[in-house]
């Protein structure tokens, strides 16, 4: 019998998770039961995914970087990646800005609901502004001082430091174009060998794929807020996701005309990472999974993937800039601050950065924006008024963030010829004959 493909059955994951979640919380120790019996399994799913990201990223892009045997491909495709990710960042945080004046939800709240809000989850926005404080005393070219690591081991023993580990894979893989053939063999031959390996471990973890998010969303559901608090949200929410799900078409448009393939298709070859991105709101985690959806699936050659998504992964993140717009516009509105153009458009830079800057991680997005509301003159203390809905918030932009960087290497690898069919391996199959 042919099995459900992996997409289906990691949806079904999820929706077994909130359903057992919803039942269990009837009961007393239903919420403890799940922090206790089945919140560490969806854990130990994100570890493990995390686990292979800094050593899939070095072998990846050392494999990717040296196959390219040729610095002038390299620097033609940087230099592509670099500006496509930046355009569709600016439309990103654009649609948000056009989505969040037009349906303004900061002025669907009350002055009671906006001082109850704020009570009631200062202490949790404080210690996001005391991060984002920590930031700012730095100078105005540490971003850029900090790309370049000092101890390769430190730099890859912290999930943190992934655009380090980037340089240093760039760097070593330009080194090793450079030598004659013959003397780097033995070296390349172990990185393509070491890649093959990691692939092999994204496979046997997606095996555990469905039963991951299925913990991962029982105990997000356990331990999420009161309803009420959504409700007061539920205009900016909105506001979010529309900007979100309208970022997805402009996606679809990009595709369609600058790869001539079916935005529908790259749509459903893309889902499970959507998926994982969801559930784990992380993109660095979901990293892994959306190498292997773009390479195998939609057929970007490995020479693109391994170069785009990783950077991608850490630089490009459409969804968190959208959400920034969204979320600064929102809080000054409540506030009954009046934003002029020029503000506004100040906000597409400064939200541009933020997100440039913001971690692959969960929660990361929320604290780079600290730095808008400084720039705009939003008072910070309007963080607490976003912070009970930021966790599902987070798990939507995560997916969008993931999104934008498969589109963009389908882009990029159509610019230089290195868009094709999808090899014939079909791995929804293997995935099925491994389970059987
Ligand atoms: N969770 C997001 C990501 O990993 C970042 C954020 O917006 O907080 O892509």
């Amino acid at each position: 019998m042919k099995k459900i493909a992996l997409h289906w059955r990691i949806l079904i994951g999820m929706g077994l998770g909130v359903v057992f979640a919803l039942i269990m919380t009837n009961f007393d120790f239903g919420k403890e039961f799940i922090q206790d019996w089945i919140k560490p399994f969806g854990k130990m799913f994100i570890k493990s995914l995390k686990l292979i990201a800094i050593p899939l990223i070095l072998a990846a892009l050392i494999k990717g970087v040296s196959d390219l045997k040729d610095i002038s491909k390299l620097s033609k495709m940087g230099g592509r990646t670099i500006i496509t990710y930046l355009i569709t960042t600016v439309i990103a945080v654009s649609l948000g800005l056009i989505v969040v004046n037009t349906i303004a939800p900061g002025k669907f709240i009350d002055d009671n609901t906006r001082q109850e809000l704020i009570t009631n989850n200062q202490d949790a926005a404080n210690s996001k502004i005391i991060a984002a404080n920590a930031r700012e005393d730095l100078g105005p070219l540490q971003a850029l001082e900090d790309i370049v690591p000092d101890n390769i081991f430190k730099a890859s023993s912290d999930n943190g430091n992934m655009l380090q580990v980037i340089f240093f894979a760039v760097f070593f893989a330009l080194a090793l174009i450079l030598l004659p053939e013959e003397k780097g063999k033995p070296v390349k031959d172990f990185f393509d060998s070491l890649n093959e390996v990691i692939l092999k471990m994204v496979d046997l973890i997606m095996l555990a794929a469905p039963y991951g998010v299925f913990a991962l969303l029982a105990a997000l559901i356990a331990e999420s807020p009161s309803l009420a608090l959504f409700k007061a949200l539920s205009m900016y929410a909105l506001s979010v996701v529309t900007g979100l799900v309208l970022m997805v078409g402009v996606y679809m448009l990009i595709v369609s005309v600058f790869t001539k393939k079916n935005p529908f298709w790259f749509i459903s070859k893309i889902s499970p990472a959507q998926l994982l991105a969801f559930s784990t709101s992380s993109s660095a985690a979901t990293l892994p999974v959306t190498m292997e959806r773009v390479t195998e699936h939609i057929g970007v050659d490995e020479e693109v993937t391994s170069f785009v998504l990783p950077i991608g992964a850490t630089i490009n993140m459409d969804g968190t800039s959208l959400y920034q717009a969204v979320a600064a516009v929102f809080i000054a509105q409540a506030f009954g601050m009046e934003l002029d153009f020029a503000t506004q458009v100040g906000i597409i830079a400064t939200a541009t950065l933020a997100s440039i800057g913001s971690a692959a991680v969960p929660g990361a997005g929320m604290v780079m924006l600290v730095g808008v509301l400084g720039y705009a003159g939003i008072p910070e203390a309007g963080l607490a008024l976003i912070f009970a809905v930021d966790r599902p918030l987070d798990m939507c932009r995560t997916v969008i963030n993931v999104t934008g960087d498969a589109a963009v290497s389908m882009v990029v690898g159509k610019s230089v010829g290195k868009l094709g069919d999808p090899e014939v391996k079909n791995w929804d199959d293997h995935y099925n004959k491994e389970e059987n």
